[in-house]
């Protein structure tokens, strides 16, 4: 009998203001532990918020993107917990009404694109992080984190595997970065899953769920999804029942634990938080937001489609992130000749090596005039495509521009026929049986006189004119 898996995730997304939700701390990352606080984010009593309402326009930007509801009057309540990361002992979330509500994102899955809903996002403050790691059994805690701005983005339980669940985080993810509204670093902590999951038989209602916690990567989401879906259905089948509790994920082991049941479940005893008043925001700011909203994945991948003639899939590749588009674009502006040629270079070269180097485009280390310069080269016949890749790799190493390297290495294409007969005249008389061969009706071993002429030129005759030369001079 089959089983169904059924997900709905959470994702923490830290909105990337300069300074935190509830005071002017500065928010960025990797500074000296405790030195970007201030009574506010410490916690002290009697020390008032006020709210960062670029991370109000920020979550509302983001939920005009999935079409949601944007609730022109939300409120800030209190989450009680005691967690040494939080000295004020509360949490300032939004529990009853969040600022946005009933959006959706599509995914692509094998049968073409889904749509999962995404029931809310309310904004809420992070907490602080203990550190444990090299400190001899203490613990240590910093606070810089503490009241940083996050978008809490709740789905539906809409996904039936760990593919499909993947496949809503990696839109998700290259949403909020196109909106820039995070910069989305999962390393760095911003951007954060847990994962609920439980199984069925097809027809039935949802069973009871498990929510999963310390995902920190796209392939852990998946194997923490996959684990436990035949941990669950195994346990069914054993005559168990699922119990509803937090298991965390440990990547070493690959492997989902229990952590905390249904008994230890947090009670948070939310409630209006007091020195906030509700949050009040007009149809005319959501609007201008609105109004101001870039181009989105989906929309700069029909128009890559159409400006440039690309295929869906080269298209798509393209405009995965803003930079790697923006770099498309200006290596298009600055060989307009053959967008397609542009796109070919950089998804499938220049890509390929900045992975084997394991650096982002940002970094790469020749730009896209330069990569023109290389192409413009293959377009007017100095060099062959072949060359090219050679000349492309020392480009890399060495961060020169194409003719410099085409003219120190003497890699000039040979286009002169009377040059690319006489290589060719060398090889017949070279291979005489094999001419002999040929002529007797063995047509295949034209590709191997092909093969000796390029080799006879060091690659660099112009193969479109070699194969017409030796075509004609065979057939004599
Ligand atoms: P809680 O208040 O305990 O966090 P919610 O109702 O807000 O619970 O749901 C949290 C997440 O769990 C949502 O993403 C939702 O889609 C998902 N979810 C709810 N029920 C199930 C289920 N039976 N199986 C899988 N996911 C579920
Ligand atoms: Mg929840
Ligand atoms: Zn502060």
């Amino acid at each position: 009998m089959s089983w169904e898996v059924v997900i709905g995730l959470e994702v923490h997304v830290q909105i990337n203001t300069k300074t935190k939700a509830f005071c002017g701390c500065s928010t960025t990352f990797g500074a000296e532990p405790n030195t970007q606080t201030c009574p506010v984010c410490l916690g002290m009593p009697g020390q008032l918020p006020v709210l960062n309402m670029e991370a109000v326009n920020k979550t509302v930007l983001t939920g005009l993107a999935i079409g949601a509801r944007i609730n022109l009057e939300s409120r800030f309540d209190r989450k009680n917990y005691f967690y040494p990361d939080l000295p004020k002992g509360y949490q300032i979330s939004q529990f009853a009404v969040p600022l946005v509500e009933h959006g959706h994102l599509d995914i692509p899955t094998q049968d073409g694109e889904k749509r999962i809903g995404i029931t809310r996002i309310h904004m809420e403050e992070d907490a602080g992080k203990s550190l444990h790691e090299g400190l001899d059994g203490v613990s240590h805690i910093d606070l810089n984190r503490s009241g940083i701005p996050l978008m809490e983005i709740v789905s539906e339980p809409d996904m039936r595997s760990a593919d499909e669940a993947v496949a809503y985080l990696k839109k998700l993810h290259q949403l909020v970065r196109f909106l820039d509204v995070s910069d989305a670093d999962m390393e760095k902590g911003q951007f954060r899953c847990d994962a609920n999951v439980s199984v069925r038989r097809p027809g039935e209602p949802f069973g009871t769920r498990t929510e999963l916690k310390n995902l920190n990567s796209f392939r852990f989401i998946k194997q923490a999804i996959e684990y436990e879906a035949m941990r669950q259905i195994e346990l069914i089948e054993d005559g168990g029942e699922v119990v509803q509790e937090t298991r965390l994920y440990d990547s070493a082991k690959g492997e989902t634990r229990s952590m905390r049941g249904k008994e230890e479940a947090h009670d948070y005893r939310y409630f209006p938080e007091p020195d906030l008043p509700p949050l009040r925001i007009t149809q005319q700011q959501v609007d201008a937001i609105r109004d101001g909203m870039p181009e989105l994945p989906a929309q700069m991948r029909a128009r890559f489609e159409q400006e440039y003639g690309l295929s869906a899939y080269d298209a798509d590749v393209l405009s995965q992130t803003r930079e790697l588009a923006a770099w498309y674009e200006a290596l298009v502006a600055a060989h307009p000749a053959d967008p397609k040629r542009c796109a070919n270079w950089l998804a499938n070269e220049l890509l390929g090596r900045l992975k084997e180097l394991g650096c982002e485009i940002s970094a790469s280390p020749i730009s896209p005039q330069q990569m023109a310069g290389l192409l413009d080269r293959i377009a007017d016949g100095t060099i062959s495509g072949k060359i090219a890749k050679d000349v492309l790799d020392e480009m890399i190493q060495s961060g020169k521009d194409a003719d410099a390297i085409i003219e120190a290495k003497g890699l000039k294409q040979l286009n002169d026929a009377d040059a690319i007969d006489a290589l060719i005249r060398q090889v017949l008389d070279a291979n005489p049986q094999q001419l002999e061969q040929y002529r007797a009706g063995k047509v295949k071993l034209f590709g191997f006189f092909v093969g000796q002429v390029m080799k006879a030129s060091r690659g660099q005759a112009n193969p479109a004119m070699v194969n017409a030369r030796l075509k004609a001079l065979l057939d004599d």
